[in-house]
């Protein structure tokens, strides 16, 4: 069988670019290739901006916003009728369950699209009458217009999803996008480009060009100065690279970082529905959750209990073909990632922590033995200095600790330089409401996780990221507001 290429989409067209550079893509559940994606150079990064200008002060610019959304929902309409495809293409990348799969990622994708198209419809500016000195008066009011060529770096953990959370709202709003998918999950962005093709969005308003980070289609990108603005979805160490090239030309960013997010615990919390919750908070897409949670804090007359519980559902975890429906946990993205992993699971040990379960490589029989598959793992005892306790790991794994109060609780979960969410456990919503308000977050859960309408803010404080997204809160980021006063 031939290898399928995975090649660039830039200005309505799948082209191989001029680099003359591939690199592997292969399925985390056994090492077997999927196909070689073609790595974007300079002059393919150029192509695809400069397709995203011509689009966006051509034939795009000239739809009216009804028009705008009704395509924006004609492509919400296209993920859907290919449903299986994008399932297909996202869980080979991945080796996330279908069952995850098919009810997250691929249904939000869609949903992405039709919410960013509703909420632009809906949103209204503003406007003063103003008196003058003459008495004849002026009308004083805001334009919202789009920031221009979006440049749009996603991760991988949640591709289609994460992708279409930003270019929805960009496109929206009326921008053109290019967007540079992650290197280990190029497939769903470039699939995409069929969609938006026969949903009639003009050639060049989404453009996707494949490769790396460093020195590769991700810097080419973001350095690029017919870039208006960038909006980042990754860890914080990127961000930062990028928010360096960002300063060039002073252009706007968003970014959607890291995190090493806290769960806490208290006594009077509902036990089953805890551990349910954090049982997903830590394990859901194999712990790769930019949301997930890698530090749990117990009262500590519930602890050996909770601890049991936790271990109970972990153990539970079914890992194997995504395709069966009793497979509850999918492999790391990659055997590099796993090896990042396992330094974390070495370093538990050598820092004393006492391993609850897991700690290895499972034990998989064929085909799936090159896979990048890890056990969730829970520690207990080690100390809050501890890098597996300070750093975030990105894998299916938390440290478990008690706590005698409130105060020391709260104390827990905000040492860390991170600050994206938490999940506060208990029935008191008095001391919910309290200790929300305390912790420095972007998001809280209280009895609940990964729950979430899309109208709200979503984004991080302290160093996992900067500006919101969601609802209206996209707006300001891809929108630019002009100041516009008419003399009557
Ligand atoms: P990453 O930062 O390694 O890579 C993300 C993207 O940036 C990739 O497309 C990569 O090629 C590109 N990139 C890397 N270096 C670059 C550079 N110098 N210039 C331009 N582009 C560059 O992140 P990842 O490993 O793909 O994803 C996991 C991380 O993402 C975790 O830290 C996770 O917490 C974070 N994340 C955050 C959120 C959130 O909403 N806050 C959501 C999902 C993931």
């Amino acid at each position: 069988m031939s290898t399928q290429t995975t090649r660039h989409f830039i200005n309505g067209a799948y082209t191989e670019g001029t680099s003359g550079r591939t690199f592997e893509n292969r399925r985390p559940i056994d090492n077997t290739l999927i196909s070689q994606v073609c790595e974007a150079g300079r002059a393919d990064v150029e192509a695809a901006v400069h397709a995203a200008r011509a689009a966006l002060n051509g034939p795009w610019s000239r739809l009216t916003l009804a028009e705008r959304t009704e395509i924006l929902y004609a492509v919400a309409a296209g993920i859907e009728q290919r449903f299986e495809q994008f399932l297909e293409a996202e869980v080979a990348d991945t080796g996330k369950p279908v069952n995850l799969a098919s009810h997250i990622d691929i249904p939000r994708g869609a949903a992405n699209f039709r919410i960013f198209a509703d909420v632009v419809k809906n949103v209204s500016g503003e406007h003063f009458d103003m008196p003058t000195p003459d008495g004849s008066g002026a009308l004083n009011y805001s334009l919202r217009v789009p920031k221009g060529v979006i440049a749009v770096v996603c991760p991988w953990n949640l591709p289609l999803l994460l992708m279409t959370w930003k270019v929805g709202p960009a496109l929206a709003c009326g921008n053109s996008v290019v967007v540079k998918p992650s290197e280990e999950t190029p497939s769903t962005a470039t699939l995409l480009g069929e969609v938006m093709n026969e949903a009639g969005v003009p050639h060049g308003v989404y453009n996707v060009v494949h490769g790396f980070g460093p020195d590769s289609a991700g810097e080419f990108l973001v350095s690029h100065p017919g870039v208006d603005a960038i909006t980042f979805t990754g860890e914080t160490v990127t961000g930062e690279a990028i928010m360096q090239r960002a300063a060039l030309g002073v252009r706007d960013v968003s970014f959607e970082l890291g995190g090493k997010n806290p769960a806490v615990i208290f006594a009077d919390c509902d036990l089953e529905a805890t551990i349910e919750g954090i049982g997903r908070a830590c394990f859901a897409n194999t712990g790769q959750v930019c949301l997930g949670t890698e530090r749990v804090y117990v009262e500590r007359p519930v602890f050996d209990e909770f601890l049991a519980a936790l271990k109970a559902k972990a153990e539970s975890l079914t890992l194997g073909d995504p395709h069966d429906t009793a497979t509850t946990l999918g492999p790391l993205i990659s055997l590099e990632h796993r090896q990042k992993v396992l330094s974390y699971y070495e370093q538990a040990s050598a820092d004393g922590a006492t391993l609850i379960t897991g700690g290895g490589i499972p034990d998989m029989a064929s085909p799936y033995a090159q896979g990048a598959w890890v056990e969730p793992t829970i520690w207990t005892g080690l100390s809050e200095d501890s890098p597996v306790v300070r750093e975030e790991i990105f894998g299916p794994c938390c440290h478990v600790r008690p706590f005698d109060s409130e105060e020391e609780a709260v104390r827990l979960a905000n040492d860390t330089p991170y600050g994206l969410a938490t999940s506060i456990w208990t029935q008191n919503a008095a001391r919910a409401h309290r200790v929300a308000a305390q912790i420095t977050v972007g998001i809280t859960w209280i009895n609940c996780w990964f729950l979430r309408d899309l109208r709200t803010p979503f984004g991080g404080a302290k160093q996992s990221g900067i500006g919101r997204e969601g609802g209206v809160h996209s707006l300001e980021f891809y929108t630019e507001l002009r100041n516009v006063c008419l003399k009557l």
